[in-house]
Parts: C-alpha cells; structure tokens; sequence
C-alpha cells in the first residue's frame, strides 16, 4: 500500500535510512534524479520532429492526448504540403484536416493550427513568439504547451512544461503534494536550477514512458527505486 509523502517523510527522519529518502533535501533529490536519468537518457528533447519553431508548435498541438510517434507519421506530409505559416492560414479547412485525419480530434486541432498561424502571421509577423504571455494568446497554446515550444524551439527555460508523465512522476517521487498541474510545476521550478528545466521535463517524460508507466511501474529496473518512496505501489 502507497504511503502518503507526509508520512515516509517523517518515517525518514525519526527512523532514519530505510533505503529510500536518505535524509536529502529536495534540492539534493533532484539533482540525483537529474544525474541519473541523463544517464539513462542522454539526449533529453523532445521527439516529435520539426525544423521550424512553427512546426514544433503545430506537431505539439497535435499531440495533445495522442502519441509523439503517432504525430511523427503524420507531420512529414502535412510539413511537406505546408511549408510557411501564411500557407496555414490561408488552407482550406478541410484540406488541412485532411492532412491531419487520422489524429484524435483533428477538426478542432486543424482549426486551432490555423487560428493560430493566422495570429502569427498578422500580429507577430510571421515569427512564433518568445515569450510566454505572447504565447499563451495563441489559440490552442496553454502553458505546457509554450514551454514545450519555448525549451524546444528557442532553447528557453521560462518554466517546466508538466504533462501526464511529468504529473505521474512528480507524484510519484515525492517532488509535490499537488494535483494541479500549474502548481506542480510552481513546486518543480523551487526545486530545480533554471538551467534544468527543460531536461527535467524531458527526463520525466522519457522515464515515464519507458520504466515508471502508468499502469504497471517497472520498480525493479529504475534506477531512482533507492530514493523514490512509491517503490512498493
Ligand atoms: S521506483 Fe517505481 S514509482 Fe519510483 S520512479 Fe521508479 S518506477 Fe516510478
């Protein structure tokens, strides 16, 4: 049965090693989570594919609730058709959509991609924004979704981009108390150097993917199973 983080934290503290917290900050915690998963996982950044800072962000919005790899069979003919965000905004609808078919809720993600490029193209220029409240105006960007953009496309720590993964793992790892994805990501920034970030996402994400899955955690194999204290659920 999990414990709650409140009660392993004090277990620590009054009966001291138990092979789990070892009496580390949360400072400390995370930078052994960060030394270790780049270990695991070199190359911490995103995998949908993309060579512009818009084509990050319509593969991002297509990816919301749908796999990256799912994204990346689709995005090689919709890039190729679409080469500039002017051609987003003046497609045809259902075309674009088209394009975009067999991804789950294409016709608002297609009409989102180009509500958007119609809002890069008339109020930044042509540019995707770099910055956060610019972004944020965009129709279908949220939060996650700019930092997502920001990190990967500009190379720009603005905050931690926190998505089901990243929720999971935070929870998981005793990094948060919280549900909300806007305040985990408020506990995660507290913690971590600013230069990090990004890789945290990234590293959660890839972690949770391959060994801390939902439904069946692979416990036995993660190398995080020493100072995490969901290691028994
Ligand atoms: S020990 Fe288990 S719950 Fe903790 S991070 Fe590893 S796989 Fe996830």
């Amino acid at each position: 049965m999990r414990q709650k983080k409140s009660e392993w934290m004090a277990q620590d503290k009054t009966e001291g090693d138990r092979g789990r917290e070892k009496g580390m900050t949360p400072e400390q915690k995370i930078a052994e989570i960060l030394k270790r998963l780049k270990k695991e996982y070199p190359e911490p950044r995103t995998a949908l594919r993309f060579s512009t800072p818009f084509e990050l962000l319509v593969a991002t919005i297509l990816s919301a609730q749908t796999t990256d790899v799912h994204v990346n069979k689709v995005t090689p003919g919709l890039f190729a058709k679409y080469r500039s965000v002017r051609e987003y905004a003046d497609a045809v609808i259902e075309a674009l959509q088209k394009e975009m078919s067999s991804i789950n809720f294409y016709r608002t993600k297609a009409k989102n991609i180009q509500a958007a490029a119609k809002v890069v193209q008339e109020k930044f220029g042509g540019e995707v924004p770099r910055n956060m409240e610019d972004l944020v105006s965009l129709p279908g960007v949220a939060r996650k979704t700019a930092n997502v953009l920001l990190n990967g496309a500009f190379g720009i720590n603005e905050g931690i981009a926190v998505d089901t993964h990243v929720k999971r793992l935070a929870d998981r790892l005793g990094l948060t108390e919280q549900g909300d994805p806007a305040k985990i990501e408020r506990d995660l920034m507290a913690i971590t150097p600013q230069r990090e970030w990004g890789n945290l996402s990234h590293l959660l994400i890839f972690h949770g993917r391959r060994i801390c899955t939902a439904k069946k955690p692979l416990h036995d194999r993660c190398v995080l199973s020493d100072i995490c204290p969901s290691g028994n659920i």
